[in-house]
């Protein structure tokens, strides 16, 4: 059986993954030149309990977030995933001890708050610590892009190929399965993952199917602070930041829809002056790249993982947070084309 794979995000590419380790034939389309994938500008956190910092969200599937970290062990405990994700826990507090501690017991055994030593061990540098600190210690960090690159190229190691086209369209052929057309040669498939983000509605359109994965921006920044001390990720109602090996450290801030690149800049300064206060930094961080992202996130609770009814062995994949996500979303859609 052949499958193609649409996107080569981190869903697409460990979906291609999963379909190889099954033995199938693979092939993945991927518009990466002309459509970046959002995944290379995402902050990094692999995070299945959410944060003390934000606002329960009702929809979220927990089941789905439960899986995700143990599939994400599992596809990285072999070359070339093996070291890409860090496993270093994340910290987060609420703006009152009583919403942190609301916030561990809501996440389960996961999530424990810390006592005053333990705090201090796992975050050395903390001027003023908050009253109380939730530790989620089993959750990780790590460059997405590395992590959507060494899924593709374990993908292409087992023999999956990979194509510089983009798809524009998405046809069902008489005599069964689908060929797949747009700026590179036409391909025939069994079945097809649609995996391409906010360009998924469009393919599904032609099946008749409206499928609504909207772009929400948030941005991404880098920034350096030679006396920052930290090994994890830290959320807090002023900032969202983590180590990077390549870049120092990075962090993440919301964005305004439509609102001007100063705008979210500034919000990133403030976030960068909120942890100098937290961390007693000698001097201001340095910001670096600002850089806004638009994070495919479909209707409802955010994950979309399903066959198109209209269209048999076509399944229709995207998800927030996908990087968190990816690995147990690339099992189920998996085993949906199995379920034809
Ligand atoms: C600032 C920021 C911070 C984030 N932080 C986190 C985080 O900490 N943790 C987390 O889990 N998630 C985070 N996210 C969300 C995460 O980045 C996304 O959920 C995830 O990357 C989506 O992956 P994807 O594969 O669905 O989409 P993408 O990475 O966008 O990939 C889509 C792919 O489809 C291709 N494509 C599109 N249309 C076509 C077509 N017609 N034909 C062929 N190919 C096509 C594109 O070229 C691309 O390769 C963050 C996002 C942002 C912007």
């Amino acid at each position: 059986m052949r499958v193609g794979v649409v996107g080569s995000g981190v869903l697409g590419a460990a979906v291609a993954d999963e379909l190889v380790r099954r033995g199938l034939s693979v092939v993945v389309c991927t518009a990466e030149e002309s459509l970046p994938p959002v995944t290379d500008l995402a902050f990094g956190w692999l995070n299945s309990h959410g944060s003390a910092a934000e606002p329960p969200s009702g929809a979220r599937d927990g089941d789905e977030f439960a899986r995700s970290l143990d599939a994400l062990r599992h596809a990285t405990a072999t070359s070339p995933l093996r070291d890409v994700i860090t496993w270093t826990g994340a910290v987060s507090w609420a703006p009152t001890p009583t919403a942190t501690a609301r916030f561990a017991e809501r996440a389960g055994p996961g999530v424990a708050i810390l006592e005053p030593e333990a705090l201090r061990q796992i975050l050395p540098g903390l001027r003023v610590p908050p009253t109380a600190v939730a530790y989620a210690s089993d959750e990780g960090m790590v460059e997405p892009d590395e992590l959507r690159r060494a899924f593709l190229a374990r993908a292409r190691a087992g023999g999956a190929t990979v194509v510089a086209a983009r798809v524009d369209r998405v046809r069902a052929r008489r005599a069964g399965g689908y060929e797949l057309s747009g700026t590179g040669a036409a391909l025939v498939v069994d079945r097809v993952v649609l995996a391409c983000g906010t360009g998924l509605p469009a393919l599904a359109e032609q099946f008749g199917e409206h499928i609504e994965v909207p772009g929400v921006p948030a941005a991404r920044f880098v920034f350096s602070a030679p006396e920052l001390r930290l090994d994890r990720v830290v959320s807090t109602p002023d900032f969202e930041i983590r180590p990077s090996a390549r870049h120092g450290f990075v962090g993440a801030e919301d964005v305004v829809p439509g609102e001007p690149e100063t705008a979210t800049r500034a919000r990133a300064r403030a976030s960068l002056s909120a942890v100098r206060e937290a961390f007693g930094l000698p001097r201001e961080p340095v910001l670096g790249d600002v850089t806004v992202g638009f994070r495919p996130i479909p209707a409802g609770d955010g994950v979309l993982c399903a066959p198109l009814a209209s269209a048999p062995g076509v399944v229709a994949l995207a998800a927030h947070p996908g990087v968190t996500l990816a690995a147990s979303l690339a099992l189920r859609a998996a085993e949906q084309l199995g379920n034809r």
